[in-house]
């Protein structure tokens, strides 16, 4: 799609394989979504925010972060991975990932700024040694946006942002807003999608965003001291953490007097930052 427009009670989209007129758009088109912009304009939301900034990558309330893969071909002599690992790393908001795919072949990735410079100096140091046979690149749009739906036009997956904040991961969340949406064009109730979604995991990917906030602006000191409460709390965290549901860990965590004495004393100073 290289353009739209509303026509009528509809949408004309003008496509690199003719014109289309449409009834209902629906905007699955990723991170730098068209129909997003589209809409967002059309809805009067784009000069609503006023934090654009586009050095730290962020536009329209929506902040992008570059995404690397390498899916790598181990050396015949090396011991397979066998679980997900993940490393954690100064300068890196995210972190470095390695995820087997099978006994043969392993996925490793980084969300950075310079991420492929990143990526290739972490695996000249790393025991992953192998041929890199596939590289994938991509964005990673991290937000809430106000509203992903109207009468007759709706935004899903990236296009809506339906990632989680803390992992990058958006699979999920965009398989299950698209389960929401398929039943909302069903029951010809498009613009109760954006208030079905956001109620089942709106709150989540809003925390999710908060606790990035926080973790993006700590200090080492302050990152040091963090992983070294959940090290000290490693039991509690594989008892309570839940893949798809990140908020679990912090609402418990926050029930223990001792874990939300010690993250009070390391997150205090940030509040006026956040809040500001
Ligand atoms: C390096 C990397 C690794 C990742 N790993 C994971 C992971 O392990 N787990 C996980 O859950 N998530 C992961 N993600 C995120 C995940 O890939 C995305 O959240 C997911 O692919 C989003 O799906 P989508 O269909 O919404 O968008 P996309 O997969 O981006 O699909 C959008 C489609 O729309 C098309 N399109 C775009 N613009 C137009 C247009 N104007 N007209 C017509 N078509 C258009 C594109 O060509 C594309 O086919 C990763 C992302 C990156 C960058």
């Amino acid at each position: 799609m290289l353009e739209i427009e509303r026509r009528g009670k509809g949408y004309w989209l003008k496509t690199s394989s003719g014109d289309i007129f449409a009834d209902i758009v629906i905007g699955a088109d990723g991170a730098k979504s068209r129909v997003r912009r589209f809409m967002m304009s059309e809805l009067g939301m784009l000069n609503e925010n006023k934090k654009d900034d586009l050095k730290e990558g962020i536009k329209d309330g929506i902040k992008y972060y570059n995404g690397w893969q390498y899916r790598i071909k181990l050396e015949e002599n090396f011991v397979p991975v066998r679980f997900a690992q993940v490393w954690m790393s100064e300068g890196i908001p995210f972190f470095i990932w390695a995820i087997p795919e099978n006994e043969k072949i392993v996925r490793v990735g980084i969300i950075s700024k310079n991420g492929r410079i990143k990526l290739n100096h972490f695996l000249a140091e790393s025991k992953i040694k192998g041929e890199i046979i596939d590289k994938l690149a991509g964005i990673i749009p991290l937000g809430m946006i106000p509203r992903t739906s109207d009468k007759n036009i709706a935004l899903v997956g990236d296009a809506a942002c339906h990632i989680k904040p803390l992992t990058g991961g958006g699979i999920y969340y965009g398989l299950k807003a698209a389960e929401i949406l398929v039943e909302c064009i069903r029951e010809s109730n498009l613009p109760d999608y954006d208030r079905r979604w956001k109620r089942k995991f709106g709150r989540e990917i809003r925390l999710g965003l908060l606790a990035r906030k926080v973790y993006e602006i700590l200090n080492k000191y302050e990152t040091e001291n963090i992983f070294s409460l959940f090290k000290d709390n490693a039991n509690f965290i594989e008892q309570t953490a839940n893949f798809e549901n990140h908020s679990k860990v912090f609402r418990e965590a926050f029930k223990r007097p001792k874990i939300f004495v010690r993250a009070g004393k390391i997150l205090g100073r940030n509040i006026g930052k956040l809040i500001g």
